[in-house]
């Protein structure tokens, strides 16, 4: 195989963006992944296409808005992708008003607008009746986790992207200050540029070459109904509470948060009683009428989070020809497109579409370094 010009470990959907939009640059790029094709996070999540909306996170957001359509549109195979906005719910107990949370997203950059409750139940008939009112982002889409990851696959496989499935990346090689290569389990690979799109397996790669990116894991756990008759393709969230109907017809949900665990920082894919009862209960509150609806499916996998609860996207200073795309908590999903378009800028020498230096991995320097 010829070397790559940049070499991606991990191939979640944070991967296989970057690759999309740096292969259609003409780099030659490799995907190295020790397991398979979204068997991280990335095949498991929610499906929800929602930005965060916060500092640091809005602009990546509104950018990830934008690119989605465009990006749909180049994959070769179904994504379940419905642009049908997202509404999120405000309860009668809730102590901020709809209008209140639409200007702090409209100031956000985001297109949004306050509907009264009796709008949300003409919108979503089966809504509860204790809601004060809601804010609808039509810009807010849904696509099946797992489809979309493999259509990405399947589109940067078919402009020349290598992907090395069950090879573990065990080192990075540096000369100088410089990047060289990576060590694998299948031997070693020459290139002068790697990025890491590892999720929460970052922190002990990058320690290899004394980086410290300090996320941690983060378990969170998602269920899966029996399909049902359509009641909405419109995204669905109040306080923890996120859920989706897909176009198979199934509710996809999960909460943060519970009453007996709080957040739970492991590597372990266990769901418990709790997990089932604390997502259910918060759906039930918001559609009372699913009671009787069966799950098929719970399970839960990995996502990381940064001590700052920023992402962590950039290239580093020291080794130079690192670049990393990691602490995207819950909502890496629908960042896939700006965090793949923003590195494929960084790794060209390009001025990037949104500003990101206060995500920066060199924030965890320590002043010795
Ligand atoms: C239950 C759940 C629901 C979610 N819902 C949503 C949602 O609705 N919307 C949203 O935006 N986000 C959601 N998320 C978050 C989203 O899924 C993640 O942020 C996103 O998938 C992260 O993708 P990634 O590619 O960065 O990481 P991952 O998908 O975790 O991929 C990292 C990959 O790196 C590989 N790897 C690690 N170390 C090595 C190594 N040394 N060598 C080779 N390969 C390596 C791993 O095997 C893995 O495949 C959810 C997450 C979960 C768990």
């Amino acid at each position: 195989m010829t070397d790559p010009d940049v070499a991606i470990v991990g191939a979640g959907i944070t991967g296989l963006s970057c690759a999309y939009y740096i292969a259609r640059l003409g780099l030659r790029v490799r995907i190295i992944e020790r397991q398979h094709i979204g068997e991280g996070a990335s095949g498991h999540g929610g499906g929800h296409i929602a930005p965060h909306v916060s500092p640091g996170w809005s602009s990546l957001g509104a950018l990830a808005l934008r690119l989605w359509p465009t990006l749909i549109s180049n994959l070769p195979s179904p994504t379940g992708y419905v642009q049908a906005g997202g509404l999120h719910l405000i309860g009668v107990d809730d102590a901020l008003d709809p209008e209140a949370v639409a200007e702090y997203r409209q100031s956000q950059g985001f297109v949004v607008h306050a509907l009264t409750a009796a709008r949300c139940q003409e919108l979503v008939p089966p809504l509860s009746r204790a809601l004060k009112g809601g804010v609808f982002s039509p810009k807010n889409a849904q696509a099946d986790p797992l489809l979309t990851t493999r259509a990405i696959a399947l589109a940067v496989r078919s402009i020349g992207v290598e992907i090395c499935t069950g090879t573990h990346v065990t080192g990075i090689q540096v000369a100088g200050n410089s990047v060289v290569g990576l060590n694998t389990s299948s031997g070693d690979v020459s290139t002068r540029r790697v990025i890491l799109a590892t999720g929460p397996w970052a922190p002990c790669l990058a320690a290899k070459v004394t980086v410290s990116i300090p996320c941690r894991p983060e378990r969170v756990a998602l269920m899966t109904s029996q399909q049902t008759q359509l009641i909405t393709p419109v995204l669905l969230s109040k306080g923890g509470l996120y859920c989706r109907q897909g176009l198979d017809r199934r509710f996809y949900f999960g909460a943060d948060g519970g009453s007996t665990s709080d957040l739970d920082f492991s590597f372990s894919r266990h769901v418990t009683f709790d997990d089932i009862h604390h997502a259910a209960s918060s759906l039930l509150s918001l559609i009372p009428g699913l009671d009787s609806l069966r799950l098929v499916a719970v399970h839960a996998r990995t996502v990381d989070s940064s001590p700052d609860e920023l992402p962590i996207i950039g290239a580093c200073s020291s080794p130079r020809g690192l670049f990393v795309a990691v602490g995207l908590e819950g909502h890496g999903f629908t960042l896939a497109p700006a965090v793949g378009r923003i590195i494929s800028q960084l790794v060209t020498d390009h001025k990037t579409d949104v500003d990101i230096t206060a995500l920066s991995p060199d924030r965890f320097r320590s002043a010795r370094d």
